[in-house]
């Protein structure tokens, strides 16, 4: 059989996996939507204001990863739910320690007397990790009215929260005086369609192409038959020796908020977002006024800025500004661009 063919730096036109995107303005609630481009389906990165999303995106949200319980982000939670409520797929929630009893004590706090087992089959999974090599389950199902479950603890060969066949997940520990979680998300591999060569063997493109990727970035068996509508049957080896697609490193986005300017955060962070296509970063206060970031356990926008250029990331975005900054957009772009610049002393 034939293998998909490398892709090289020089190529244009590359369509990843998913579209990041801030759910808040930068003076806002920290929170990063990774939306499906193909499916309909979604990832988020924190429960803070939820409000710019609509209803119908929250809906294809399936898995959410939240840093910390501090309430701008975490409470989101309310509008998610209530959203979500009459869904029959289950919602899964990562978190740190203390994640499940978040996750409990919200939904004790309303009263569930209408639900029962007629109910939707809706039930949100609670995923606490350890900060070392457990991730405890827990399930509050609808029809049971919440009551939560245990479901047991997996061992983790990796700081991989979440796996599926087409990324993952992963997850550093950085100390905001309490733990709060970095996460990267990690496409498996990207691939893309070799136009050219899918013209010379007379296929069109089409919904089918999409499961085809799927089926090459999964490493299928060449046997698989694709299905090319009016085109009829073709199986996987074929269309990779015609080389059909070419592969390349998947996406990767780094979603890091509220942590201390420290050696031990620095040296995590790094590790986690080296050589990311993006990283969305905290950096809301000026420098100005570093000794009050400090304190609060926060970065300052140029110290953002010098980490992003430290990691050697293709696109950085600032966020979470403090609102004692509004109308000072400017200077905290400003000083984050600063740092990009200067990078890390
Ligand atoms: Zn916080
Ligand atoms: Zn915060």
């Amino acid at each position: 059989m034939g293998r998909a063919e490398t892709l090289t730096s020089t190529e244009r036109g590359v369509v990843f996996l998913v579209q990041p995107r801030l759910v808040n303005e930068p003076f806002g609630d920290a929170g990063l939507l990774l939306n499906f481009r193909f499916k309909s389906r979604a990832i988020l990165f924190d429960l803070g204001d939820l409000a710019p999303l609509p209803a119908g995106t929250i809906s294809r949200i399936g898995q959410v990863f939240v840093s910390h319980m501090h309430m701008d982000h975490f409470a989101g939670f309310d509008r998610m739910l209530r959203l979500l409520l009459n869904r029959t797929a289950d919602l899964q929630v990562f978190g740190p320690p203390g994640l499940t009893d978040a996750v409990e004590a919200k939904l004790r706090s309303y009263t569930w007397n209408l639900l029962d087992e007629t109910s939707g089959d809706f039930s949100i999974i609670a995923a606490e990790w350890d900060l070392r090599d457990g991730l405890a389950r827990s399930r509050f199902k609808a029809r049971n009215k919440f009551v939560p479950e245990t479901l047991g603890v997996e061992t983790l060969a990796s700081a991989r929260l979440f796996v599926d066949p087409d990324f993952h997940v992963e997850a550093v520990e950085l100390d905001h005086g309490i733990p709060c979680l970095a996460f990267a998300f990690q496409e498996s591999m990207r691939v893309n369609v070799h136009k050219a060569r899918l013209d010379e063997l007379g296929l069109p493109v089409g919904p089918w192409l999409t499961e085809a990727k799927h089926l090459v970035r999964t490493h299928a068996d060449p046997d698989t038959i694709v299905t090319i509508s009016e085109h009829g049957d073709m199986k996987l080896g074929d269309l990779l020796s015609a080389k059909a697609f070419v592969t390349g490193p998947g996406e990767r986005i780094c979603y890091a908020t509220d942590l201390a300017f420290t050696e031990a955060n620095l040296s995590r962070l790094l590790a986690l977002a080296g050589g990311s296509d993006y990283l969305f970063i905290e950096g809301g206060f000026l420098d100005e006024d570093k000794a009050i970031a400090a304190s609060k356990r926060h970065l300052t926008a140029l110290q953002a800025g010098s980490i992003a250029a430290a990691a050697r990331v293709a696109r950085s975005v600032p966020m979470h500004f403090s609102p004692r900054y509004l109308g000072r957009e400017q200077s905290l772009l400003d000083e984050f661009q600063k740092g990009l610049s200067t990078g890390l002393a």
